[in-house]
């Protein structure tokens, strides 16, 4: 260019750089260098900006699939307690049954204890005691057996008066109490005995004897009764066997004594239970 120059040939540099002079086309050049510098850190600024909008996206794609895996488990989470809820719901009606069906039991049970004490009552209307009472202490009514299962009192968190005590288990030997010979607690006449009874109801066969006084003593629940209404009994003699009749959840002898019909607590004359 410089010998173009010298030659003064500016005129074909002119055309074919398209510049009127030497000047205007060094012009240009520069130009032309610092545009194609500009645009080249244009370009690379691009590039760069390319490049991190690309990891951008890539980490908005990963974003996007945790999230979407997020929701999923998060769906699958709300269906499992949803679940939940309605088992939960399904076990409170079944409760709500359950309870419904035991007031009716408790109920039909109360109702029971009140006619097996009906019972009770009218035989001790129909039964004068005989005499005064001479019998002296009460014996214990199951010979080697003294685990008592259930006081006398309330109980049941009250629903239920418990009118005797109930003697059960096994003895020192290890002899269960089932078929155990009762003993008549004292001497005296036998107001009530019977062998049929209504299976799960009251005392199921049961003997009364009245010992003279108004004092009288109970056998509930016994497997076989030996006497008879009438039978006068003395003391210690073997009036049945121990059973699981009537109402009642296993073995054991249901002893009460009754004060003019009126039961009362045992312990008043078996100070050591
Ligand atoms: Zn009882």
């Amino acid at each position: 260019m410089r010998a173009m120059y010298l030659n003064d040939d500016a005129t074909t540099l002119g055309l074919v750089f398209g510049a009127d002079s030497y000047a205007d086309f060094l012009t240009r050049t520069e130009m032309l260098q610092r545009t194609s510098e500009h645009d080249k850190k244009m370009i690379d600024e691009m590039l760069d900006a390319k490049h991190a909008m690309e990891e951008a996206l890539a980490e908005i794609q990963e974003n996007k699939a945790q999230v979407e895996q997020d929701q999923s488990a998060l769906s699958d989470q709300k269906a499992n307690l949803n679940q939940k809820v309605q088992e939960v719901a399904k076990q409170e009606m079944q409760l709500a049954d359950l309870q419904k069906e035991f007031e009716a039991q408790k109920a039909q049970k109360l109702q029971e204890e009140k006619e097996a004490q009906a019972e009770i009552d009218r035989i001790y209307r129909e039964n004068e005691s005989i005499g005064d009472y001479v019998g002296g202490d009460f014996i214990w009514p199951v010979s080697g057996y003294r685990t008592i299962t259930s006081y006398y009192g309330w109980r049941f968190g009250g629903s239920d008066f418990h009118t005797g005590i109930d003697i059960a288990g096994r003895n020192s030997a290890g002899q269960a109490i089932f078929q155990k010979p009762i003993l008549a607690a004292n001497a005296g006449k036998v107001i009530y005995a019977s062998n049929s009874y209504t299976p799960g109801r009251g005392y199921g066969r049961y003997v009364i004897i009245d010992h003279g006084g108004g004092m009288s003593t109970l056998y509930g629940h016994q497997n076989q009764v030996y006497v008879s209404v009438g039978d006068y009994v003395e003391q210690g003699d073997v009036i049945g066997e121990v059973g699981t009749t009537g109402w009642s959840t296993g073995p054991h002898l249901h002893f009460e004594i009754r004060e003019n019909g009126k039961h009362v607590n045992p312990k008043k004359y078996f100070p050591g239970i």
